[in-house]
């Protein structure tokens, strides 16, 4: 099937913006998030303050910023083949996309991730990204192909696949799921907290239900903590929820690898 009969029975010019969308997104909530880090560095809402970030650090995850293309040439083939079908982007549509494939989205990381820091195949999958102790937002970017393409790109898209067999899937509904971790993945990398105390202190641990600068800045220096990905809520239930202790943030400075 050739792209335009592909693209015909929906609107072409959103899909082709989608896909522009899923190639610079990223790139530039990195950019926004790192100039607003770099602004915050002397903030008391830095997480670890005994971070250090080399140019070294920089270089290999600037080099990784390549793998963005995964994500517009996979969905570009998966739409052109009829693999992925979609529908008109009806508000429900857009919805019911946009939370079947976030709620996948953190089931299959929370698992998966486990599964990479227990074994030594996922370790290999997945030691690029611990490359970096000290995070910053271009962290985010941080992947080795292997993770990039299958526990993100492929994993998300096929199972995007799958369900548009039964019900046609929303372009809309992708791109705002992807938007939605554009602007939490270098957030949650940025080692700058930006959610108040007064929040993060709210009864039943209301304030702790999405992911945060914190939890993930543990992560990297306990790989063993707070596996989650947008959400808290599987750490929680699973055991591996954790905040800074005072030896963490005091044991922090210095590390690197
Ligand atoms: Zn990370
Ligand atoms: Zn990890």
């Amino acid at each position: 099937m050739s792209l335009t009969s592909a693209l015909s029975s929906v609107n072409t010019p959103t899909v082709l913006a989608v896909l522009a969308w899923l190639v610079m997104g990223k790139p530039l909530t990195i950019a926004a998030y790192s100039y607003w880090a770099r602004r915050n560095a002397g903030s008391p809402r830095r997480v670890f303050r005994g971070a250090v970030v080399t140019a070294e650090q920089s270089r290999w995850e600037a080099r990784s910023l390549v793998l963005v293309l995964t994500d517009a040439s996979l969905l570009l083939v998966l739409i052109t083949t009829d693999v992925l079908r979609l529908g008109p982007d009806t508000p429900g549509r857009i919805l019911f996309t946009t939370c079947a494939v976030g709620l996948w989205a953190e089931v299959w990381f929370y698992f998966v991730h486990r599964w990479m820091h227990a074994t030594d195949l996922g370790w290999w999958i997945h030691q690029h990204h611990h490359r970096s102790i000290a995070v910053q937002p271009l962290t985010a970017a941080s992947f080795s192909f292997c993770e990039k393409f299958f526990v993100y790109t492929a994993a998300w898209q096929l199972f995007l696949a799958v369900m548009s067999r039964f019900v046609p899937v929303s372009i809309v509904g992708i791109a705002l799921h992807y938007t939605f971790y554009f602007l939490t993945s270098p957030l949650a990398h940025s080692n700058i907290e930006p959610v108040p105390a007064a929040v993060a202190e709210l009864p039943f641990n209301l304030g702790k239900i999405l992911g945060s600068a914190t939890g993930h800045a543990l992560h990297h220096v306990r790989n063993d903590t707070n596996l989650g990905f947008q959400t808290t809520l599987l750490d929680r239930l699973f055991g591996t929820y954790a905040t800074p202790t005072s030896d963490d943030r005091a044991s922090f400075k210095g590390a690197q690898p």
